[in-house]
């Protein structure tokens, strides 16, 4: 599915139940942030190749927790007019201009401390 129909898709979804009255921004955003913390809980005391076998081992979990992840980011967008691909497009925009590739390939230093 592209972008549009994903958002059509979970806006259907959530109409069909009456879960606008409970999609509120503050709401929405608290979905993202506990989807994402239990998606890095997968990964809790995982070091070296633990972390790769914990991405064979728990592959469909792995999956839903990041589907979780994007059911909040879509409906957030959807129900605030938030047009994503404008976004995203204007965040990597600033993001290049704060991590030119002459100053930081082959680095992950944060753009104040390179
Ligand atoms: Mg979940």
């Amino acid at each position: 599915m592209e972008l549009h129909e994903l958002i059509e898709y979970i806006k259907v979804f959530c109409e069909d139940r009456d879960w606008d009255q409970y999609h509120n921004p503050k709401d929405l955003a608290i979905g993202i942030s506990t989807e994402a913390a239990e998606l890095l809980d997968l990964f809790r005391f995982k070091n070296g190749e633990e972390i790769q076998e914990t991405m064979i081992s728990k592959k469909e979990h792995i999956e839903d927790e990041l589907a979780d992840v994007l059911f909040f980011v879509l409906r957030f967008a959807q129900t605030n007019s938030i047009d994503l691909s404008k976004a995203l497009t204007h965040k990597m925009e600033k993001n290049a201009l704060k991590y030119p590739v002459d100053k930081v390939k082959g680095n992950n230093k944060k753009y104040n401390e390179y």
